[in-house]
C-alpha cells in the first residue's frame, strides 16, 4: 500500500484561526486511519488507540469507524474510551489503586497488570465483577530500541512489566489469558522484530498458553517510509506461530502529522540575536520539545542562517529555558505574524499545563469540508479551577 501524500490545507484558513490554537485537521487524521485500517484488515491483528498520546474526543465518531478500540492507563482514560470511543477499552497501569479497580474491571474488556503482585491481589474482585474480562500481564523483555532513557522502559531497573526472572511460573494459571509488552518509541518493523525475537526468546512458552499478544504501541506505521507490509507479515507470521490474536495501541501514529499549533508573534527584542516571543510555550503547550528533546518542524522556516532572517523563537513563560529553537525567514517577522508549528497534535495537549498562568491554547477542527470550527476555548476558570 502507497501512503497517500499527506496534503494540509492549514493555509487556507490561517487567517481565520485565533491563536494560540491546536488545529487537527480531519483529512490528515482520516489518512492516518485508512491507513491502520489496511494493517488490521492485511493483518488480522486489532489496533486501539492509546488515549495518552491522543484524546480529542470530539474527533472519536471518525476513529470509531477505522479502529477497535481504546487502551487507558487507569480509570479516567477507561472512562473516557467508555463514553466516546465506545468499543473495547483494554486498561493497563503500572499500579491499579483499590478505590478503583471495581469500576476499572467494570469498564474494561481486558485488563492488564503490571506485577504478579496486582494480579493475585485483585483477580477474584475483577473477575467478580467482570466475569467477561479478559487478563493479562505486562512482560519485560529486557530489550528496546527506544531514542531517549525517559521513553525506554526496558532500561535498567525499569518498573514497567515482569522480567523473565520476576515471572512467576505457578501463577500463570488459566485465568491469565494474554500477554502484553509495550518497549517501542517511534519506531520501525525492524525494531519491532528485534524486541519479538527477545519476547520469543524469553517468554515463548507462555504465549503458546496465551489467548492474545498485545505488541503495545511506539509503532510509528503512519510515517513515511515506515514498511507497513513487513509489519503485516510480522503479525501474520506471529499469530498463525502461537495461534494468538494480536493487538496494536499505537497513540502516536494515529496523530502524527494530523495538524499545527499556531501561535503568534507578540513581541521582537534584541539581545545579540533577535528574538521572538511567541504567544505559546514549549515547557506548557509542546513539553516534548523540552523532555525529548527535539526541534519541532516551523512552516516555511529553516535552519538558522539558511534563509536571509534568523530569530530564535521563545515561548511566553518566564522559564528561562523555554526556547523551541533558532529558525530562519526569507521576511522578517513582524508582530501579529503567525507561526505555524507543524506536527502538534500528539502528545501536546494531552500533556499541556497552565503553567505561569498561561491561556491553553484552544482545540479546533479542519474539518474535511473545509471548515474551522473551534471545538473548544479555555479560559481564566480552568486554570484557577486546578488550583486552590
Ligand atoms: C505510551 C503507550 C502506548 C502508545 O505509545 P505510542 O508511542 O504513542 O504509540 C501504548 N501502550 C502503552 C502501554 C503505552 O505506555
Amino acid at each position: 500500500m502507497k501512503k497517500p501524500d499527506k496534503e494540509s490545507k492549514i493555509e487556507s484558513i490561517l487567517e481565520l484561526i485565533e491563536t494560540p490554537s491546536y488545529v487537527c485537521e480531519e483529512e490528515l487524521l482520516k489518512q492516518n486511519l485508512q491507513t491502520l485500517a489496511y494493517v488490521k484488515q492485511k493483518s488480522g491483528a486489532k489496533i486501539l488507540l492509546a488515549l495518552k498520546g491522543f484524546a480529542m474526543w470530539s474527533t472519536f465518531g471518525l476513529v470509531r469507524e477505522y479502529l477497535d478500540g481504546a487502551c487507558a492507563s487507569g480509570l479516567w482514560e477507561a472512562k473516557l474510551a467508555k463514553e466516546e470511543l465506545g468499543k473495547e477499552v483494554h486498561t493497563y497501569s503500572p499500579a491499579f489503586k483499590e478505590d478503583e479497580i471495581e469500576q476499572i474491571a467494570s469498564l474494561s474488556d481486558h485488563i492488564v497488570f503490571n506485577s504478579f503482585g496486582q494480579l493475585k491481589r485483585y483477580k477474584t474482585i475483577v473477575k467478580e465483577v467482570n466475569p467477561n474480562i479478559s487478563i493479562g500481564i505486562r512482560i519485560n523483555p529486557e530489550f528496546s530500541a527506544a531514542p531517549a532513557q525517559l521513553y525506554n522502559p526496558c532500561a535498567p531497573f525499569s518498573r514497567l512489566g515482569v522480567t523473565l526472572k520476576e515471572f512467576k511460573k505457578e501463577e500463570f494459571d488459566s485465568i491469565i489469558d494474554g500477554l502484553h509488552f509495550h518497549a517501542l518509541c517511534e519506531e520501525s518493523a525492524d525494531s519491532l522484530e528485534k524486541v519479538l525475537k527477545a519476547v520469543e526468546e524469553k517468554f515463548a512458552p507462555y504465549i503458546k498458553r496465551c489467548k492474545w499478544v498485545n505488541f503495545g504501541g511506539g509503532h510509528h506505521i503512519t510515517k513515511e517510509g515506515y514498511d507497513i507490509e513487513k509489519l503485516i507479515s510480522i503479525i501474520l507470521e506471529f499469530s498463525k506461530k502461537y495461534g494468538v490474536e494480536v493487538y496494536l495501541e499505537p497513540g502516536e501514529a494515529v496523530g502524527w502529522e494530523t495538524g499545527p499549533l499556531v501561535a503568534s508573534v507578540i513581541d521582537i527584542i534584541e539581545n545579540g540575536m533577535k528574538i521572538a516571543i511567541l504567544d505559546v510555550s514549549a515547557e506548557a503547550h509542546m513539553p516534548d520539545v523540552l523532555a525529548m528533546p527535539y526541534r519541532p518542524r516551523i512552516k516555511g522556516a529553516a535552519a538558522p542562517h539558511k534563509k536571509r532572517y534568523t530569530y530564535r523563537l521563545g515561548g511566553n513563560s518566564c522559564l528561562a529555558g523555554d526556547i523551541i529553537g533558532d529558525y530562519s525567514f526569507d521576511q522578517p517577522l513582524n508582530i501579529g505574524d503567525k507561526i505555524v508549528l507543524e506536527d502538534m497534535i500528539h502528545y501536546t495537549f494531552v500533556k499541556n499545563t497552565t503553567f505561569n498562568g498561561l491561556r491553553l491554547p484552544s482545540l479546533a477542527l479542519l474539518k474535511s469540508d473545509g471548515t474551522l470550527k473551534v471545538v473548544r476555548k479555555f479560559g481564566y476558570e480552568d486554570y484557577k479551577n486546578r488550583l486552590s
